[in-house]
């Protein structure tokens, strides 16, 4: 199978990407996609290994290690290299419910272990798998399932991210009514209101909770449960209610002056920028000429670099509290890699600001206000970790001017209040839990089971909860 010289003839390549002083007038996606002969090429780069790590969907010092929903790659990637792509497509819809999610955001787990990895670059997996869902778009081989049998028992799945949707689709395609209830006004979770345009335009979301909806599960937004509507009244009108309510509690900032105006959580930030450019079509701009500062070194602080970048900052710093990472890998294959990445959004911020905006081993010690209580400034200090935890270097304090303070430092969980309203009990902000049950009737997945994590991760939580409520009833 595949082409057996393929790794050795072909380079891997990365999708070409619009320069940062175009893209950033913009939220549209900036890759450029391959042509048809040059993505051949890259999927005869897959060596069809005889044990295929990027399947394994194993955990190796408890991190997932190789593709998690064990999507069948060899094979989708020979079919790719033979032109055949309908049969590829047909391989990847058997383990994947949403892949132009996955092949648009997924770290890639696939890639990291790839065997090809080892002495050259590894195999472009998910590239591979997005042309193949666009593929399958474009040309109609999705097809909504109808005339489902119906197995009489109902469902409501709570919360529209992309765990709640693996389960309700799961759930569907065996024959349960399930009702979809969202507190939103946008369905999609982090995959709409979380992850930014740029890197998950949200028409491709819309377009699969339409196909969803043609299957015949039930929508319903703007609907928060636990607060419009009781978790009581659900339970009597169905069956089982599995709660996908994602991450609730946002780590705070926790120093003198964090309440000033201009300090804004993260999530909140991202999420009203997209709401803007949803609703107003077009982007707010509201960080003109502001110095912003964002706090975390994550995802969700690199998604708020790029769209600080695209609403016009004048200047961006990030604060991390961790150690620089180091230039070169320091783990042995087949581990996800340990090493300083420069994602998008800090790229953009390099690029635009002429240095790097990182600033390690820097935390904030207290936000400076006005006296109508708007931030103005910061004043930020040194930190190293010291037996067990982060303590302060003495004399290092600066202070830094800030018009806006994004807060990127992780989530809790399920806040206190949100638990007490779902009459769910929790300890530190887990909901207590026996796998995915709560009870008999009520079941739990997603980031509100594990603690924030991947779309990959929630995507197949939803599925594998959906087949503990499939096995209740067999
Ligand atoms: C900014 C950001 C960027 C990220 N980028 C990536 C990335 O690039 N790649 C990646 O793999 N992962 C990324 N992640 C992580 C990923 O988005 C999450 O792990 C994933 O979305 C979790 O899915 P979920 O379905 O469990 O929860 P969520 O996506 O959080 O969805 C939960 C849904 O439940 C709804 N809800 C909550 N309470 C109620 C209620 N009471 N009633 C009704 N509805 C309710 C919420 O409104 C939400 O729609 C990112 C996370 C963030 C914050
Ligand atoms: S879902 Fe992620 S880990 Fe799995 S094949 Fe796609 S890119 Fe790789
Ligand atoms: S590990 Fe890499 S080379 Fe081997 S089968 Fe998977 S994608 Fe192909």
């Amino acid at each position: 199978m595949g082409k057996p010289t393929g790794f050795m003839e072909f380079k891997r390549l990365n999708k070409d990407e619009i320069s940062v002083e175009e893209r950033i007038k913009n939220f549209n996606d900036f890759h450029v996609s391959f042509d048809l002969k040059t993505q051949r090429e890259q999927a005869s780069r897959c060596m069809n290994c005889g044990v295929p790590f990027c399947q394994s969907a194993m955990k190796v010092n408890n991190r997932n290690v190789g593709c998690p929903l064990s999507n069948l790659i060899p094979e989708w990637n020979h079919l790719i290299y033979l032109g055949l792509y309908e049969e590829a497509y047909k391989r990847l819809e058997m383990t994947a419910p949403f892949p132009e999610f996955t092949g648009n955001v997924c770290p890639a787990l696939c890639e990291a272990c790839c065997s090809c990895s080892i002495n050259d670059e590894a195999v472009g997996v998910r590239a591979n798998e997005l042309f193949l869902i666009e593929e399958a778009f474009k040309n109609g081989w999705i097809k909504p399932k109808r005339n489902i049998k119906r197995n009489g028992k109902k469902i409501a799945v709570i919360g529209s991210g992309p765990s709640g949707l693996s389960c309700a689709k799961k759930l569907n395609d065996n024959g349960f009514t399930v009702t979809v209830y969202e507190k939103s006004d946008r369905f999609g979770g982090l995959l709409m209101y979380g992850i930014p345009n740029m890197k998950l335009e949200k028409q491709i979301i819309e377009r699969r909770i339409n196909l969803l909806e043609e299957e015949g599960i039930v929508f319903i937004k703007n609907t928060r449960i636990g607060y419009d509507l009781k978790v009581s009244k659900l339970l009597d009108e169905y069956d089982d209610i599995v709660f996908a309510c994602g991450t609730s509690a946002p780590r705070p900032l926790v120093c003198k002056g964090s309440d000033a105006k201009g300090v804004i959580y993260a999530v909140d930030f991202l999420k009203e920028t997209t709401r803007n450019l949803l609703d107003e079509k077009k982007f707010i701009y509201n960080l003109k000429d502001k110095n912003v500062i964002i706090i975390g070194g994550g995802d969700t602080a690199n998604d708020c670099c790029g769209t600080a970048a695209r609403e016009g900052a004048k200047t961006v710093t990030e604060l991390e509290i961790t150690k620089e990472p180091p230039l070169e890998n320091t783990v042995s294959w087949p581990n996800y890699p340990n090493k300083k990445k420069t994602d998008y959004g800090v790229f953009e911020c390099n690029t635009i600001y002429g240095k790097d905006i990182r600033r390690y081993e820097t935390t904030i010690d207290e936000v400076v206000k006005d006296k109508d209580n708007n931030i103005i400034g910061v004043n930020i200090k040194k930190v190293k970790f010291e037996n067990g935890k982060f303590v302060d270097v003495p004399n290092t304090t600066e202070y830094l001017p800030c018009d806006c303070l994004i807060i990127a430092m992780g989530f809790l969980g399920t806040s206190d209040e949100d638990s007490k309203n779902y009459g769910l009990n929790t300890n530190r902000n887990r909901i207590n839990l026996n796998g995915f049950n709560y009870n008999d009737n009520i079941f739990v997945c997603g980031d509100m089971k594990n603690g924030q994590s991947l779309v990959v991760v929630a995507i197949k939580d939803g599925i594998d909860c959906a087949l503990k409520v499939i096995e209740k009833y067999r």
